[in-house]
């Protein structure tokens, strides 16, 4: 699987989000150690604090079919960069503290890409190490 497949692929999920409120829309793809891919979208909700981002979407997909590892994620939208939420690296860190992290977003200045890791955005992350735990 291509980076730029990866990057297809969350644009593409990006059809599917729900964001009647803020009208940004996200989508994610998830590659597995074992080559699977999963992807979501941002799922807004008139109660704001139920929405979901993308990542987690893909995340809770991913999980619920049995992949507990990762290697890389895509994240796309429009307008602004899509860098995940905090809350978000703090979930992928639960599965993928190692995980390559790729943005796109169409800016003013057009298609933009950006690679980074988890580990860079989400530094001395707390993990199941942090409790004695090796999953
Ligand atoms: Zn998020």
């Amino acid at each position: 699987m291509t980076d730029a497949m990866l990057y297809q692929a969350a644009r593409d999920a990006m059809k599917n989000a729900y964001v009647p409120y803020s009208g940004y829309r996200v989508g994610a793809a998830l590659l597995a150690k074992d080559g699977r891919l999963f992807t979501g979208c941002n799922i807004e909700n008139a109660a704001y604090g139920n929405t979901l981002c993308a990542e987690r979407t893909a995340l809770v997909k991913a999980v619920s079919e049995g992949a507990r590892a990762f290697t890389k994620i895509a994240i796309a939208a429009s307008g602004s960069a899509p860098f995940p939420c905090g809350a978000c690296r703090q979930s992928l860190y639960e599965f993928a503290p190692g995980l390559e992290v790729l943005v796109t977003w169409d800016g003013p200045e057009g298609q933009q890409e950006r690679k980074t890791t988890l580990a860079a955005l989400l530094p001395e992350g707390f993990g199941p190490l942090s409790l004695g735990v090796e999953v």
